[in-house]
């Protein structure tokens, strides 16, 4: 089969597309064809080698992607060799046409979804999932900021929040942007680029402030959030590519939060649970991945370089 292979930490042209031994799995696991593969920003920190996890070299990249069951091992029960299925994670790397994986990690796509967006489920929704619900505790009739909601993990932040009864309130850098966070879900929408978007923001609460900030870029954003917090109100902190200054004072006269969020401290019961929740929301059609992008496999290189721009719109996948 062919996977992409890092031998050296760097730039996006350090991906290359390899032959490699196929996949055989063992007791517990299954190999998945791939149809379709997530990117993820993560994927390129961790290609560059500044991310705080290193993997050893060389190194296949990726963690989400959805196609079908190729084989089983001994002791798996609930697939069987053609199952339609998503995975969270896996032991080998998803930038590839097989994956081996846990079973326990690989969840039924429902008919009605594409492989493209079981490959946009992992990261982006269970990130959103948990930054909401675990983290957050965010409850119907509170009123959310989704700081960054034209990405992944905005768009799937606004579906779940809005099938939760929240009252959404979703931001973008760009028109198609502003555009596909209206037509997921969102009540209103905000241009993060525009300076008085914060006093836009709080306005429209009223001047009440927001029960929960999800922010995708604190470095830029935190010391702006605060101050447009509700009494007892939670920001949680998703994305962040530097140092922000604020003032604390914001956070003691409301009792407010500052929460951090990062998947990789979610425990593996956390993972099934929130799964077991999305695979619902596939099925009851009240998630609905966008995919932005789908970008031929040789080509992951191209997919690392438009993760990182501006002008987001939903996900980008790579098709092996
Ligand atoms: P993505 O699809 O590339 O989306 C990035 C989002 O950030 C877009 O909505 C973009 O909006 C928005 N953005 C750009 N400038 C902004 C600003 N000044 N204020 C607010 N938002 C701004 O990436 P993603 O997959 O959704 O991930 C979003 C972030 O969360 C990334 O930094 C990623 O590394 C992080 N993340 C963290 C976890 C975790 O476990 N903590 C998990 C997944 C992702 P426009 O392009 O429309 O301007």
């Amino acid at each position: 089969m062919k996977a992409i292979r890092i031998k050296e930490f760097g730039g996006p042209e350090v991906m290359k597309l390899e032959e490699v031994p196929d996949l055989k799995p063992g007791a517990g696991q299954v190999v998945v064809r791939l149809r379709a593969v997530g990117v993820n920003p993560v994927d390129t920190y961790m290609r560059a080698g500044t991310y705080p996890r290193k993997p050893s070299l060389p190194w296949t990249p990726g963690t989400d992607g959805a196609g079908t069951i190729e084989s089983v091992g001994s002791g798996v029960s609930r697939f069987k060799s053609g199952d339609r299925v998503y995975i969270a994670g896996c032991l080998s790397g998803a930038y590839a046409e097989q994956s081996l994986c846990e079973e326990r990690f690989v969840f039924p796509l429902p008919a009605n979804v594409s492989f493209a967006q079981g490959a946009a489920m992992h990261i982006p929704y269970s990130t959103a999932f948990r930054a909401l619900f675990h983290r957050a505790q965010a409850r119907g009739g509170e009123t959310v900021l989704i700081h960054g909601a034209s990405g992944a993990v905005g768009i799937a932040a606004v579906q779940l929040a809005r099938a939760a009864g929240l009252r959404v309130i979703g931001t973008a850098g760009s028109d198609r942007g502003r555009q596909l966070v209206t037509a997921e879900g969102a009540h209103e929408v905000l241009d993060h680029k525009a300076p008085g978007h914060f006093d836009e923001a709080l306005a429209l609460t009223g001047g009440r402030g927001y029960d929960v900030i999800l922010e995708m870029l604190a470095n830029v954003n935190l010391g702006r959030d605060l101050p447009i917090l509700a009494s007892k109100g939670r920001v949680v902190v998703v994305g962040n590519r530097g140092s922000a200054e604020i003032d604390a004072r914001h956070t003691m006269t409301r009792d407010a939060s500052i929460l951090g969020m990062s998947m990789w401290n979610a425990s593996p019961e956390e993972v099934i649970s929130i799964h077991s929740a999305l695979v619902a929301g596939l099925e009851n059609k009240t998630l609905r991945p966008v995919i932005g992008q789908e970008i031929p496999l040789a080509e992951a290189a191209r997919a690392h370089t438009a993760v990182m721009e501006a002008g987001a719109y939903g996900k980008i996948v790579l098709i092996p």
